[in-house]
């Protein structure tokens, strides 16, 4: 199993890394995708990725937009160059748009921008879409990614799952799926088929319902891959294998 979305490089972590490895490592989750959210968090993520042989990707987070977003992109325009030989650089992201955080235009603006990156560098994108989903299909749909990319932690009905599908993307399902109040997912991973989603925690994030004061950790995933062969009728071992080849054919690992 592979982790598609882990903020594993996050403080949260910093105290049991090496301990929680081991405990995926026996749990067969074997790797994970660290999303960039910030430019000065950026290097410690190269370095972790290296470390424990996880992927990463370079991005700014809707939540951290900058004063100079015109700065910002270059700067990540270099680090992007920087590691275009790096086999752990997967994906441009996690950029997006949150009509529930910091909301205004320059969020827009600045995914905007990074679209043409991901394009630029050929990269697949990973996309965090609260409340705006209107909005960011239009944006992809003027667009147009070769790669396409993912909406992490989707949240939304079958209807919009398939207009992202038809542009490309994948649905990344975490553990929102475990809610039994999730209706609309539930029904998505239901109907569709499982080719179009990939498997993530968003960690620390996303803490199941059910134990919501904890620290959330890939270890969520058993759950959630349980989770998607109940909803889906067919074998655990078949659902897992179809949700890494998604993984490894969305982002080339
Ligand atoms: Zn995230």
């Amino acid at each position: 199993m592979i982790d598609t979305h882990a903020h594993l490089d996050m403080p949260e972590f910093d105290n049991d890394r090496n301990e929680l490895v081991s405990e995926m490592k026996r749990h067969g989750i074997l790797s994970a995708i660290i999303p960039g959210i910030a430019a000065d968090k950026w290097q410690k993520q190269l370095e972790l990725a290296e470390q424990y042989q996880w992927y990463f990707a370079l991005g700014i987070h809707p939540w951290y937009v900058p004063d100079d977003i015109d700065r910002a992109i270059s700067l990540l325009d270099a680090k992007l160059q920087e590691c275009r030989e790096n086999r752990r650089l997967v994906a441009v992201g996690e950029c997006g748009l949150d009509k529930l955080h910091h909301w205004s235009d320059k969020q827009l603006l600045l995914l905007e921008k990074q679209l043409q990156l991901a394009q630029t560098y050929q990269l697949p994108v990973i996309l965090h879409a609260v409340k705006a989903h209107q909005e960011l299909l239009a944006l992809l749909t003027r667009t147009r990614l070769s790669r396409g990319g993912v909406i992490h932690g989707f949240y939304g009905n079958s209807q919009t799952a398939k207009q992202y599908i038809a542009l490309g993307f994948k649905l990344g399902v975490g553990g929102l799926l475990l809610n039994p109040s999730a209706k609309k997912l539930r029904q998505a991973v239901t109907e569709l088929p499982i080719e179009h989603f990939l498997l993530e925690t968003d960690s620390p994030s996303m803490s199941p319902f059910d134990q919501p004061k904890s620290r959330n950790t890939p270890l969520t995933l058993n759950r959630i891959v349980s989770e998607i062969s109940f909803l889906k009728k067919s074998e655990t071992v078949c659902i897992l294998e179809q949700l890494n080849k998604n993984a490894v054919q969305l982002f080339e690992l």
